[in-house]
């Protein structure tokens, strides 16, 4: 298929940024309405480009400092829905927020969500992102069908696992460096409520967190646990996990039950301004992370979560990442093989717990199987923390980076913004094959983004 010819709409200079907030990047970003602009602005001959979709990748993955940033929010159609099998069609600027608006009430759900619903589904395909069910259900790409990628060349190519399979596995993890996703098609969940019916755990450190997650596996489709980093010698990983499945319309107190499909919105607290970064110092972290432990201290075991409350705690408080102050915070995403993943873990909390750098946000989840050439999940467990940036957080990242990769482990591209090219060579080993596909789609490198030059990616 090929796209006709128009004029890139103008572009405007901005200063740009991950959410994160670190780093800054300076760019000329376009906003197309239509596929034929769009096309416009992929074959200009002049500087590099990247695709951005909500700017939810913490660090510098849609970012393109210097050069040109195509912003694919405009590109947010809802094409097509069937009922029968799930199956939806939509353009790849459309958020998992807009698919909960319109089909929760309906009795579908997205089949997976990272843990905020303002990301676009471009975003999230060229990040393969996943939820709190990847043990069960993998990453998103697992159900997607097709997407359309309009590659460097301005030629618009249907991938699938049967059709240019080759760009379709590199295009899933990618980080948009094959080309723009257009369009795709995804299955949607059906699910008879918006209300989880599952367990609040408490866990009294490390081995008693991994315990209840191979305990709940297999009942339950969706864990995850938030650690106090904070804590200590018998007390290191202590945790609260939160495990749950859609609850079914006969285990919703009747109360619930006359209207399971509500998606009634809660009141949005707003951080109007940047907080000072002591704010985020160590002794306030640790007040935060006792409150919550007490906080679940009494909490029944049995428990139904609103589906807000479950899947997105951090979004009811907008943009909170103005909570690190001016200079923004880092999110450290890592994974290990699941033979090394207790010691794994009790190495980094170690680490973090001596170096008095508390994380004010520290999540567990386990991971299942995975397919993708650069996609992050392997089976085991991904710890993520957020460090606000202060003097020495670099090296002290570095140091993990070395804790990690010495047992097999990986970072995650969507949230990094400071690892070595070295080190991200020795952690996505499929890196060879992905550049075969990367050249065939675009042999002039002309998909290019902050991110991929700090890691060598096409080197
Ligand atoms: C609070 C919070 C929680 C999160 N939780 C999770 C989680 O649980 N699991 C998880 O996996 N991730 C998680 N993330 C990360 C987030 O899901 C990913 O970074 C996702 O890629 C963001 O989507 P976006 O639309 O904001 O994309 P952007 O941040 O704008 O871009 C991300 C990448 O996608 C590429 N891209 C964007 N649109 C397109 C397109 N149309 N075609 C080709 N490439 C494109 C960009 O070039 C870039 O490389 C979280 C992020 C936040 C802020």
């Amino acid at each position: 298929m090929t796209t006709t010819t128009n004029s890139a709409p103008n572009p405007r200079h901005a200063l740009l940024t991950g959410w994160g907030r670190y780093p800054l990047s300076e760019s000329d970003v376009y906003r197309p309405d239509r596929i034929a602009e769009l096309a416009a602005v992929v074959t200009a001959n002049t500087s590099s480009l990247i695709a951005r979709g909500a700017g939810r990748a913490y660090g510098d993955a849609a970012l393109n400092d210097q050069n040109r940033v195509v912003d694919l929010t405009r590109l947010n159609r809802i094409l097509a829905f069937d009922a029968t099998s799930g199956l939806l069609r939509c353009e790849a600027g459309v958020t998992i927020a807009e698919l909960i608006d319109v089909f929760l009430p309906r009795g579908f759900f997205p089949p997976v969500t990272p843990g905020t619903r303002f990301v676009t589904l471009g975003g999230s395909v060229a990040a393969d992102v996943h939820g709190k069910n990847h043990h069960r259900d993998s990453s998103l790409a697992a159900h997607v069908t097709w997407f359309d990628l309009m590659i460097a060349s301005g030629e618009v190519l249907r991938c699938s696992r049967e059709e240019n399979a080759a760009f379709f596995w590199a295009t899933v993890g990618g980080m948009g460096l094959t080309g723009v996703i257009l369009e795709l098609e995804l299955r949607m969940r059906r699910v008879e409520s918006a209300y989880l019916d599952g367990e609040s755990i408490r866990a009294r450190n490390i081995d008693a967190a991994i315990e209840a997650f191979e305990r709940t596996d297999a009942q339950y489709g969706y864990s995850v646990a938030w650690i106090d980093c904070n804590s200590g010698k018998s007390a290191l990983g202590r945790s609260v996990l939160n495990v749950g499945n859609f609850a079914t319309l006969e285990r919703l107190p009747p109360n619930l039950a006359q209207n399971p499909l509500s998606t009634m919105p809660k009141l949005s607290p707003i951080v109007p301004f940047d907080l000072p970064g002591f704010t985020l110092n160590s002794l306030s972290i640790r007040a935060f992370n006792a409150v919550i432990w007490a906080f679940n201290r009494d909490r029944a075991a049995h428990t139904i979560f609103d589906w807000e409350s479950f899947f997105y705690p951090l979004d009811s408080i907008r943009n909170w990442n103005r909570i690190y102050g001016r200079r923004g915070f880092v999110q450290y995403q890592c994974v290990w093989p699941p033979d090394e993943s207790r010691a794994g873990l009790v190495e980094v909390l170690e680490a973090i717990s001596r170096s008095g750098r508390g994380s004010f946000l520290a999540v567990l989840k386990k991971f299942g199987a995975q397919d993708g050439l650069l996609s992050f999940p392997m089976p085991g467990y991904t710890l993520a923390l957020d460090f606000p940036v202060t003097d020495g957080l670099l090296e002290f990242l570095d140091t993990l980076d070395a804790m990690v990769l010495k047992r097999g482990g990986r970072v995650y591209l969507a949230k990094d913004a400071r690892m070595s090219a070295e080190t991200f060579r020795a952690m996505y080993p499929n890196l060879n094959r992905w550049q075969t596909a990367k050249t065939l789609a675009d042999p002039g490198n002309r998909f290019s983004s902050s991110l991929s030059r700090r890691l060598g990616m096409t080197e």
